[in-house]
């Protein structure tokens, strides 16, 4: 029997009769695709079918490229004004609070996150339209007023044009929303492919924008793989953004595919987020932050913290805490709203976890907790248990590579020096925390460690306001913040002469 929280399989009345329907939105039409190609999508905790969409190829991008492509260059859009904007972006904020419980649900099923967390995520999306219908009206440049009596000099800032908005599965709507309503603030215009795994929510987000009144082609969604949607998103020459979030290797493929055409390239990539815990912490309070950094969307997150650095005198004790926070956590039926960790997003993503874990075991690291999938009463074995490795050393797999699960590796330090070096030890610099109750501990921290966010005495709070991204290997360019609106304009320079007053070249 394992001294764990686990929450058993709800009322299976919940569950759909009958999978949702998805289309492309191609020109404002909602269209199948030429071949009538499909993919269905299973709940990953409940295995019945929750979704059949329609499965994009190359003429379906093309067609969605054109039409975005037309709207950017001929359409009344990127024309209109920034109140026009924010006016549209904070309708489509009301529709989702309208739809909200609809939209969670349907990400629940296909994601497998907890109905409570999705609830909470359709939540701050549209706090981010809101947010993003605020900078609508900030766009602006500069002049230049001393160049000369009869000189002008301005700076314009203009929408980038067509951009291709690729997004992963394991915040579905959430990371659209930190994309789509700033390019369309700048007055671009978009073309959106969803995770093959996760389509759902991104076409319930068309049908709001379109019933918002959005023009046809401002924004298109065509469903499909990487191979070859994606693909084509990243090499037409018709395109002049990418912006991407989803795994590293992706990520440098984009780069490669989009360098032939020399577009503008975003990218979101992933973490190895460390966290390095001083002896003065507060360890109760740290204890649960772990907690939530790791186990959070079942660790299935770009930001997860699960590598922490504690400092060895206080390794054990922290340790023992996490182990009796972790054995409360409630594991299962995402349906249910008491259940904080959901399900695992496919069999193979499991066997990939379960075998960071084995692999950091074979090479003498030591399982305090979990460690294994976990069974859930009435639903299948897609569930992985909450897992704490101890007595990792920095050159294993399971401290250098995203796992992607709930499974915390606890490696220790004696000196600042040694910690800092450690939290830095890695490919990746999406964010990293500190705990200490010595603010000169945290500044020196905060400066010396290359990570695109820092924490001190927390983890993962979330603001609309501040910019997220990541350095090395995770990430290239900003969201959010008002950095979230710069990346999808241009900057035109003019120079206005106001009289004749131009010197002759030409003797
Ligand atoms: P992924 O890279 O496998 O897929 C992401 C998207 O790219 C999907 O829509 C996929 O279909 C598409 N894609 C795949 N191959 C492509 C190609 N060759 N060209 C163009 N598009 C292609 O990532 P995932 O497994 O869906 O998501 C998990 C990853 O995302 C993790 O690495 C995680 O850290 C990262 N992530 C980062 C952030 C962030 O903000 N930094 C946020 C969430 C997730």
């Amino acid at each position: 029997m394992l001294d764990l929280t686990v929450i058993p399989a709800t009322n299976a009345a919940d569950l759909p009769a009958a999978p949702l329907r998805l289309r492309h939105w191609i020109g404002g039409a909602w269209v199948d695709s030429a071949d009538g190609a499909t993919s269905e999508r299973r709940s990953p905790a409940h295995g019945v079918a929750v979704s059949v969409a329609a499965k994009g190829g190359r003429a379906e991008a093309e067609a969605a490229i054109a039409a975005a492509r037309n709207a950017f260059d001929t359409g009344a859009w990127p024309k209109t004004s920034g109140k026009e904007r924010a006016t549209f972006l904070l309708k489509v904020a009301d529709l989702i609070d309208r739809d909200r419980a609809k939209i969670a649900r349907q990400e629940v099923l296909e994601s497998g996150k907890p109905i409570a967390q999705a609830m909470a995520e359709i939540e701050g999306a549209a706090d981010i339209w809101r947010y993003a219908a605020a900078l609508a009206r900030t766009q602006s440049g500069e002049s230049h007023n001393s160049l000369g009596p009869d000189m002008l000099g301005l700076v314009l800032k203009e929408p980038i044009g067509v951009v291709s908005l690729i997004t992963p599965w394991n915040f579905p709507f959430l990371i659209i929303s930190q994309k789509l309503p700033f390019a369309l603030a700048a007055g671009c215009t978009a073309v959106v492919k969803p995770s093959e795994l996760t389509p759902g929510t991104t076409v319930m987000l068309g049908e709001l924008l379109e019933e918002a009144g959005l023009p046809p082609g401002v924004c298109n969604i065509v469903l499909g793989y990487g191979d070859p949607v994606g693909e084509v998103l990243s090499t037409d020459a018709r395109v002049d953004m990418v912006s991407f979030t989803g795994s590293t290797g992706v990520g440098k493929r984009i780069t490669a595919a989009a360098s032939a055409t020399l577009k503008k390239v975003s990218l979101e990539l992933g973490g190895k987020n460390p966290q390095v815990i001083f002896a003065d912490a507060d360890l109760d309070q740290a204890a649960d932050a772990i907690a939530f950094g790791v186990y959070f969307n079942a660790g299935e997150c770009c930001n997860s913290g699960s590598r922490i650095i504690v400092h060895e005198d206080v390794a054990a004790k922290l340790v023992d805490k996490i182990v009796a926070l972790s054995r409360k956590v409630p594991f299962g039926d995402p349906l249910d709203p008491r259940t904080q960790v959901g399900a695992i997003i496919s069999p193979e993503h499991l066997d990939k976890i379960d075998g960071y874990v084995r692999g950091a075991v074979a090479a003498g690291a030591r399982v305090a907790l979990g460690g294994a999938a976990l069974p859930v009463g009435g639903l299948g074995a897609q569930f992985y248990q909450p897992t704490i490795v101890t007595d990792v050393r920095p050159e294993m797999a399971i401290a250098r590579e995203e796992v992607f699960g709930p499974v915390l590796s606890v490696l220790t330090f004696r000196t600042a020096d040694e910690a800092i070096a450690l939290a830095n030890d890695a490919a990746y610099g999406l964010s990293a925390g500190v705990w200490s109750r010595d603010v000169s501990t945290c500044l020196d921290f905060m400066r010396r460690v290359r990570a695109g966010t820092i924490w001190t005495n927390t983890w993962m709070d979330g603001f609309a306001e501040l910019p997220f991204g990541g350095f090395k290997e995770s990430g290239q360019g900003r969201e959010l913040g008002r950095y979230g609106l710069e990346e999808f304009l241009e900057v035109k320079t003019v120079q206005m002469r106001i009289d004749q007053t131009r010197g002759a070249w030409v003797a």
